[in-house]
């Protein structure tokens, strides 16, 4: 049996048995009512404390927290490291730590979410998962279904960088490429896993699909728990909004004294839920779950930073509540900085993170600008995902190859 005690929808406060409803709050037109998991702490919290006392293998050592029965799909997901980075730490005039999600089994945080929505969809008896992604979900998504053995099919837009459309396929998924944006690809994915009964991942939808993702947070609260900062890119507002979900439960549970603020951190050309939470800071929280913005949007997001070109969040509303409620901030960087930050990243730690990673890195830059994130403060950057899936972002960060013959000529004499 899982902790699991009960989903309550975000929008409305009803409650309802997990067996009862699969997705979303019924009493809501599409995915406006996104459920929440609650659990019953105080059932778990000893089994959690003895687990803490042992090496942190991957996310299943968390296994009393999360909603899985039996054994779980197992594929290396979580357990990363925390890595201290002095380097990337003088520049930005900060005490910077990287969490690096790069290692996960299929080079994303995406792994965390997926290993549990497929230990679940195994478990329940389904035979094939979808979902919508901008790539590192898709992945995800296959890498574990095929541990699972379990049928994927795969909704992106078909502007995809080429190695995040070729690693699910490799995976033995079927993707489909949407002639459109990732919000045109999610709702297409919505109505055909109904009609045809697959099993849905799409975040913020399957409400399970978030709960991998607090592991982050727990992860955090045990190898930094001084940090002042956690920044992160944000997309959907997902992985924010779960990590903060794990770091507010340690606290709960009495494994954490003192949570961390969050930084969530968009890119220019995809700020949908910087505008709420902007929008919101000014005239109060707003109850809606769906993306809202605060002002109109076509659902067209354009950034180099893929993973987080999202134009209509899902998760807009938990991501701007875990900002309010860890006393955040948001901040919006433009490409050129996130390239810039990548190559940083690269040459101070030698950690190659996709451009949506290096967006939170030239987040802290400009939150220190800013005033936000003081001279010193401890900041731990998650690095959520590698950048040897999209070469063709990372090469406009980086010099040329210097072309020498076989004999030599051509090298550079101040080498
Ligand atoms: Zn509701």
């Amino acid at each position: 049996m899982t902790s699991v005690e009960a989903l309550a929808c975000e929008r409305c406060g009803r409650r309802y048995a997990p067996d009862d409803v699969e997705y979303t709050c019924p009493d809501h037109d599409g995915v406006a009512g996104i459920l929440d998991v609650c659990y019953d702490y105080d059932a778990v919290r000893e089994r959690v404390a003895a687990a803490l006392d042992g090496p942190t293998e991957d996310l299943w050592t968390y296994g009393p927290l999360l909603p899985v029965d039996g054994e779980p799909v197992r594929l290396g997901a979580g357990g990363t490291d925390l890595l201290d980075a002095p380097a990337l730490g003088d520049a930005l005039g900060v005490e910077a730590l990287v969490k690096n999600e790069t290692s996960n089994p299929t080079g994303s945080n995406k792994d965390r979410g997926s290993a549990v929505v497929v230990s679940r969809a195994r478990q329940q008896g389904h035979d094939v998962v979808a979902c919508a992604s901008t790539g590192n979900a898709a992945a995800s998504l296959a890498g574990y279904a095929a541990r699972a053995d379990l049928e994927c099919r795969i909704f992106v837009p078909a502007d995809l960088p080429e190695a995040k459309a070729v690693q699910p396929r490799l995976y033995g998924a079927t993707v489909l490429g949407v002639d459109g944006t990732y919000a045109d690809a999610y709702e297409l994915c919505r109505e055909v896993s109904a009609e045809r009964g697959w099993y849905n991942r799409n975040a913020a939808m399957n409400p399970y699909a978030v709960e991998g993702k607090r592991t982050l947070g727990f992860e955090l609260a045990e190898q930094a728990p001084d940090a002042d900062w956690v920044a992160m890119p944000m997309g959907n507002g997902c992985s924010l909004a779960g990590a903060w979900k794990g770091l507010r439960e340690f606290e709960r549970l009495g494994f954490l004294d003192e949570t961390p603020r969050m930084l969530g951190v968009q890119a220019e050309g995809a700020t949908a839920i910087y505008d709420r939470f902007v929008t919101e800071s000014a005239d109060g929280p707003d109850d809606r779950n769906d993306g809202g913005t605060g002002r109109p949007t076509d659902g067209n997001g354009e950034t180099t930073a893929d993973s987080i070109d999202v134009g209509v969040p899902h998760n807009a509303g938990k991501a701007c509540r875990a900002l309010r409620d860890s006393d955040g901030d948001a901040v919006v960087v433009s490409d050129a900085e996130i390239l810039d930050a990548q190559r940083l990243l690269g040459e101070c730690e030698g950690v190659f993170a996709e451009p949506a990673s290096a967006a939170a890195v030239a987040g802290v830059r400009t939150a220190r600008e800013r005033g936000t994130v003081a001279s010193g403060e401890r900041v731990a950057v998650v690095a959520t995902g590698t950048g040897l899936k999209d070469t063709a972002s990372a090469r406009r960060a980086v010099d040329d190859v210097i072309a020498v013959d076989a004999a030599g000529e051509g090298l550079p004499d101040d080498l």
